[in-house]
């Protein structure tokens, strides 16, 4: 249903936070994050309202500078903690933000038992962190983009992998996704207003395309893996 994704100095969870916020007016059943620190990855996710996601980080020891986060309008698999996002591979090297269907995700779920992959969600999401995993040889923008040419259906992602843990790899298709452009900070949402309080500038991603988010780089690739150049608007209007 949402997605925030952030990248830069500020505390990842105070922004995280802030942009599901400001997308609750869409509607949800749970909500969640995954974030990157030391190169680990570590998620916290609550069915029901934000405020239950926010009890359980509030010691405050969750920091980091990038991280990836949900509200879910549960679509397979009932409300609950354990389908909420994000989706975590079996090894817990891959993190998944997924808005929209996976129609085919049955037929993945099968193949990747055969793989040895277990299943720990009722979602169809989950196929995604497993399948990105195993295309996974060095380079995750070629394994989201692998990953993404079996999937049927709709799809706004925000990725995260620790092999790779400077970067957030974002993709779309018939569902909407945007990256904004800060001061060495990058943000990615699946609606403008989630970070427009941070940024005024936006790229609003096409179907098909991928954007790859570092401190110092943001990238955009077609669907067959070619470096485009995309311009950024600047919204006039506030939230
Ligand atoms: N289909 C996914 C699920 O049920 C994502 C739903 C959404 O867009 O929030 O977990």
């Amino acid at each position: 249903c949402g997605i925030v994704g952030y990248l830069g100095n500020r505390d990842v969870v105070e922004v995280l936070i802030s942009g599901l916020s400001r997308l609750e007016y869409r509607g949800y059943d749970s909500a969640g994050i995954s974030v990157m620190e030391n190169g680990t990855v570590s998620i916290v996710k609550a069915q029901g309202r934000l405020r239950n996601l926010e009890e359980k980080l509030s010691s405050g020891s969750l920091k980091g500078q990038m991280g990836i986060g949900h509200t879910r309008w549960a679509t397979h698999g009932a409300p609950s903690d354990e389908n909420s996002h994000p989706h975590n591979s079996n090894n817990n090297r891959i993190s998944v933000v997924h808005n929209g269907i996976i129609e085919n995700y049955m037929e993945l779920k099968d193949k990747l038992v055969k793989l040895g992959y277990e299943f720990l969600s009722d979602t169809d999401t989950e196929v995604i962190p497993n399948l990105i995993d195993f295309h996974y040889n060095g380079d995750l923008l070629e394994a989201v983009r692998e990953t993404t040419k079996e999937l049927k259906g709709s799809y706004a992602l925000g990725v995260l992998s620790i092999d790779e843990p400077d970067r957030i790899v974002a993709t779309r298709k018939d569902s909407p996704l945007v990256v904004g452009l800060g001061e060495g900070e990058y943000f990615i949402a699946s609606d403008v207003p989630a970070v427009l309080n941070y940024t005024k500038e936006f790229v609003y991603l096409n179907d098909g395309e991928f954007a790859v988010l570092t401190k110092d780089d943001l990238s955009f690739y077609t669907n067959e893996g070619e470096k485009v150049e995309r311009e950024s608007t600047e919204i006039t209007w506030s939230a």
